[in-house]
């Protein structure tokens, strides 16, 4: 029987609904500052997207596009200067950034409280030791909560991670612990990729490759999320084989339509605690 097909659009408007009523309830509204570094497409659309979703949810924005060839300090005084500005709740400097640019560096300048794409050091630091303040990088929580709405047993759960970087990886490797499965993490050095994807219930492909993921190695039944974004053909698909696949899983996400609507909606998420001074 082909698997259930976990609705991410569906899950994210809810989430940004219930972003927008409790934002609706705030004295002063949120306000979110982008910086947009440069030219490239695929960063122009996501921040675009980024400024429309909060529009929709009454967070203000505040934009920002220094230049391609800012130098590194002009862009840390710009950091700077938001961390200052008591109308910006959350900073968001679209990556990656030009190669003259120290990307660690600047990121490390973001004030953790403003940090609404949990990306500096001392979010990081605070996930990895589970404590409850950390600010979350929004693909991670936002697979978590596809998890949960879509009710995925994850505690005791065998749970196979295909991907270890900062940004998804390893704090969804974090998430995942703390939920109580027993988490396998693989790379590009894992040998023997499918029998290790064998043995997951839950398996969550974050590689960056087309199809690496095929219904060889899948066990019956098992829930996959694809969090890959890849663009074949002028066509963006993730890094699951979906056709094969969902003849074979319990439950599958889509690429586009599964996780990449459910990091939209958390980045709103994130902005509104951090307006709410969670940190
Ligand atoms: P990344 O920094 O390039 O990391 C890719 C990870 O996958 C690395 O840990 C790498 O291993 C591993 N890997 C690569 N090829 C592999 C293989 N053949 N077998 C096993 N592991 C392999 O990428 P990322 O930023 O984490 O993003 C991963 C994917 O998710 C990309 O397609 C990206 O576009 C997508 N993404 C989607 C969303 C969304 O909202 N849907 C958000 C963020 C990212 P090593 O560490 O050994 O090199």
């Amino acid at each position: 029987m082909a698997a259930r097909v976990i609705d991410g659009k569906g899950v994210a408007a809810k989430v940004r609904e219930r972003v927008r009523r409790e934002v609706a309830a705030l004295a002063t509204p949120p306000g979110l500052a982008t910086i947009l570094v440069g030219e490239d497409p695929a960063s122009e659309i996501y921040v675009r997207m980024k400024r429309e979703d909060s529009a929709e949810v009454g967070i203000e924005s505040f934009h920002h596009e220094p230049g391609g060839d800012v130098s590194q300090e002009d862009l840390a005084a710009l950091i700077e200067a938001l961390n200052a500005d008591e109308r910006v709740h959350g900073i968001l400097l679209q990556l990656p950034l030009p190669d003259h640019l120290d990307q660690d560096r600047l990121i490390a300048l973001i004030d953790p409280a403003k940090d609404v794409d949990g990306l500096t050091p001392l979010n990081a630091g605070l996930l990895a030791q589970d404590r409850p303040e950390a600010i979350v990088p929004c693909t991670p929580s936002g697979v978590m909560e596809l998890l949960r709405e879509a009710n995925v047993e994850l505690e005791g759960a065998r749970a196979v991670l295909v991907g270890r970087s900062i940004l998804v990886g390893k704090p969804l490797a974090a998430l995942l612990l703390a939920a109580n499965a027993t988490v396998t993490h693989c790379h590009s050095r894992t040998r023997d990729l499918g029998s290790v994807c064998r043995e997951a219930e839950v398996l969550i492909a974050a590689a960056g490759r087309p199809d690496l993921i095929t219904v060889d190695m899948v066990r019956e039944g098992a829930t996959v999320i694809d969090v890959g974004t890849n663009k074949v053909d002028g066509r963006l698909v993730g890094d699951v084989d979906f056709e094969s696949v969902r003849e074979r899983a319990g439950a599958i996400t889509p690429v586009p339509g599964g996780v990449g609507p459910m990091t939209r909606a958390m980045l709103l998420v994130n902005t509104l605690a951090a307006a709410r001074g969670r940190v």
